[in-house]
């Protein structure tokens, strides 16, 4: 019954236009909960909200430098090589990375 007071509460800040004319009182609300669980019927539902988006690997995908002009590796200059000259920056981390070492890239990001 708590629960279903606090569905009602939340369902009124959240739209209490919609819910003010449907459910004036707790005692409406309350009816229509339990036609619904008993009848099984199918309610629209929003989807649930997201809160937090963890960055995942798949965020460090290379993005073309406006610039046009090829910078040394960000993750061969790390690892003291020569460098490949990269023309794509890391979309996240902004710094020139290689194609080919965007999976080093993106492991160390994990
Ligand atoms: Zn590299
Ligand atoms: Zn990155």
């Amino acid at each position: 019954m708590a629960a279903a007071h606090n569905a009602y509460i939340v369902a009124k800040d959240s739209n209490p236009g919609y819910v003010n004319s449907e459910w004036p009182g707790f005692q409406d609300f309350l009816e229509d909960l339990v036609e619904d669980l008993v009848c099984h019927v199918t309610t629209v539902r929003a989807p649930p909200i997201i809160h937090s988006v963890r960055p995942t690997q798949h965020l460090h995908t290379l993005k073309q430098r406006d610039d046009g002009l090829y910078k040394v590796c960000y993750e061969c200059k790390l690892l003291g090589l020569k460098g490949k000259s990269a023309k794509t920056n890391c979309a996240i981390c902004k710094v020139p990375v290689y194609i080919k070492c965007l999976q080093i890239h993106q492991k160390k990001m994990l």
